[in-house]
């Protein structure tokens, strides 16, 4: 029997982490594509960024021109730079985020991504971690939308599309670690659960109006139980 609930899991310092790597395939792609010119996101807010995003400021930044065609080639070069930094062992999946998304979807819960990661780059980290991809049949992605607000309305449609059915924005939960996550539910009418595995504290993540932060997804019994109470 299906519940009603979704749950929509952000990637980086909520699913996994990969210390970085993904960071410097990034800038191996753009001194490899448009010669070495310092490239570097410091200054940049990373944590709860779109990767598409940060490949226009990237290039705006260093007078390079950002369309179609350079951004194709970016996400291409990245994309095998990336395949090729994740060597086992380097992305690793934090406790309980496997284990919670198969339980909710035991329970019936329809489960996806919402993220900033491009979507091929996004499934590279998941198997790199060893989490289920098939957990994640359907998400909204970095280059979905211009704000990460944008991409809660692209990942409700895909759910709906998905499932032939559509969710009710207060039976949808989305955890992540920034406060960019919280914000992107909070704005929809959704439920926030905010874990502190990436940059910020649960004090941080509750203070910016998440309905409930946890130290991590290891406690997947309870946490499930509040998600689908
Ligand atoms: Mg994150």
């Amino acid at each position: 029997m299906p519940s009603r609930h979704l749950v929509l899991f952000d990637i980086d310092g909520t699913l996994l982490r990969s210390d970085g790597a993904g960071v410097a395939a990034m800038l191996r792609a753009f001194t490899m594509l448009h010669g070495d010119r310092g490239f570097s996101f410091e200054g940049t807010e990373i944590a709860g960024a779109l990767d598409a995003v940060l490949f226009a400021r990237m290039m705006a930044k260093h007078g390079l021109p950002a369309n179609d065609a350079t951004h194709t080639q970016f996400l291409e070069t990245y994309r095998s730079e990336l395949l090729r930094a994740l060597t086992p062992g380097r992305a690793r999946a934090m406790p309980g985020a496997d284990q919670l998304a198969l339980t909710l979807r035991t329970k019936g819960a329809a489960t996806g991504l919402l993220t900033g990661n491009y979507e091929p780059t996004a499934f590279i980290k998941i198997r790199a971690a060893g989490i289920d991809t098939s957990h994640f049949p359907f998400g909204a992605f970095g280059s979905d939308g211009p704000t990460r607000r944008d991409l809660t309305p692209v990942a409700l449609a895909r759910a709906a599309a998905h499932h032939g059915r559509s969710f009710a924005p207060e039976l949808v939960t989305i955890i992540g670690d920034t406060p960019a996550d919280i914000d992107c539910a909070k704005a929809h009418g959704c439920r926030a659960l905010g874990v502190a595995t990436g940059p910020y504290s649960t004090e941080q993540l509750r203070s910016c109006g998440a309905d409930l932060a946890v130290e991590d997804l290891s406690a997947t019994e309870s946490i499930t139980r509040w998600i689908l109470g």
